[in-house]
């Protein structure tokens, strides 16, 4: 008998045997309100019944087509069906598995198109664990520590987290755009750099959304200077912050690769970068592919995800009942100074531990994580200190489920606090 590495970290101790909407349930019959979704995935909720049926009759009838050997019908229906989700002029897109394989893509595809090699990430940003994503990835020493040396032509500028810098955040994203105008001109001079990456709110950093202002900063930077702007909108995009994609917070702006994932088969592996023609173009012919890139199952799963988001107008609801969850947290939070933040946009909602000298406390979220879970309330935690407690139910989460999870976790706070 084989047993798992031990390599596996697992946030909680639970064994599901099937899920359902916004609820999983255990192999003893015991229900949990899943807030995790999977780490953002099961967008439409456990099993929604558009997606399994869309699975089935797709197991039935192709399950692998391999597009780089054949193309079929589903990829091809879901290329054409994104053209409705996309930002302006980001009409070329290209399937892979995971956020991981993608944002490497985007790497890939940025370096192509500039003929450039630097690519400068953010501090805490979060990209994936594959050697070129982990060589993106800030978010905490265990995505790097042992495995160097990294991936070459990478640079990190300040992420304007002001809740931690202690500042305002006007005079957060001043400081780091003056930052970041230092490094263009010395660790990372601007004529070598390729692209920046950013997550239109920080994730696994600690769920941080990105101040509007730096956004614009950046894309003001990226025009003057022939430098990219890739979103990695793994995390963010699909409805999760109430908007389509993260970063249509800010009026008016598009990144020049978007990278998508997570949400957008609900929970089957698929992932897609999209550009611009003038962009796209510019990689090398094959330069991109997979084995299982673009699955028809997972595709079909994917247009049904579509389907389900736009009937059930899952983008509307994540923007409300992510307010909703907001302002119960908050309230939650008033008798626990312990929980030092409460923040978010949309269904991704971050609460940070501090101690009482305003350091990061990670033994009182990990205390109020395993109180939740023992509650039947599955939540995650993140930031480079493990301090933040993180909630991202899936779009179909009602509004008496969120005041569920806010009872729970209040209940948590206090049996953590004993
Ligand atoms: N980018 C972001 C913003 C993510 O949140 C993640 C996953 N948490 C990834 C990339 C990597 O995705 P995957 O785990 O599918 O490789």
């Amino acid at each position: 008998m084989a047993r798992l590495s031990p390599v596996l970290q697992q946030a909680t101790p639970v064994q599901v045997a099937r899920g359902e909407g916004s609820y999983l349930y255990d192999t003893d019959g015991r229900r949990h309100l899943d807030f995790t979704a999977g780490i953002g995935v099961t967008s439409t909720g456990h099993c929604h019944p558009r997606v399994v049926a869309a699975a089935q009759e797709q197991v039935a009838t192709l399950i692998h087509g391999q597009y780089t050997t054949v193309m079929h019908q589903p990829l091809l229906r879901l290329t054409e069906r994104l053209g409705d989700v996309l930002p302006a002029g980001i009409d070329r897109v290209f399937f892979l598995n995971s956020g991981s394989e993608a944002v490497e893509a985007s790497v890939r595809l940025a370096r192509h198109a500039t003929g450039r090699q630097t690519i400068i990430a953010f501090d805490g940003g979060f990209h994936g664990r594959t050697m070129g994503a982990a060589a993106l990835t800030t978010s905490g020493a265990k995505i790097r520590a042992g495995i160097g040396p990294m991936m070459g032509g990478v640079a990190f500028a300040p992420f304007p987290y002001a809740f931690r810098y202690g500042w305002s955040e006007e005079e957060t994203v001043a400081f780091c755009l003056k930052e970041l105008d230092r490094i263009l001109v010395t660790a990372a001079p601007a004529r070598d750099v390729a692209a920046f990456l950013i997550e239109p709110v920080l994730g696994e950093g600690g769920y941080v959304p990105t101040p509007p202002a730096f956004l614009q900063g950046l894309r003001e930077r990226a025009d003057a200077n022939g430098i990219l702007l890739i979103a990695d909108e793994v995390q963010t995009g699909y409805g999760r912050t109430g908007r389509f994609w993260g970063h249509q917070h800010v009026d008016g702006l598009a990144p020049d690769i978007l990278i998508t994932a997570k949400g957008l088969a609900s929970g089957f592996p698929l992932s897609a970068i999209a550009a611009p023609e003038a962009i796209m173009s510019k990689a090398l012919p094959g330069s991109q592919g997979g084995t299982y890139g673009g699955n028809a199952v997972a595709c079909a799963a994917a247009l049904a995800t579509l389907d389900v988001i736009q009937d059930e107008n899952l983008v509307a609801n994540a923007g409300e009942q992510g307010l909703r969850l907001l302002e119960g947290l908050r309230k939650a939070a008033v008798d626990h100074p312990g929980v030092a933040d409460v923040r978010g946009l949309g269904l991704m909602v971050g609460n940070e531990f501090l101690t009482a000298d305003g350091a990061p406390d990670a033994a009182a979220a990990t205390r109020a994580h395993g109180a939740a879970a023992e509650r039947g309330l599955l939540l995650l935690t993140c930031g480079p200190f493990g301090n933040v407690v993180r909630m991202i139910p899936p779009l179909v989460v009602t509004a008496e489920q969120v005041d569920e999870g806010v009872e729970l976790w209040s209940e948590a706070l206090r049996a953590a606090a004993r």
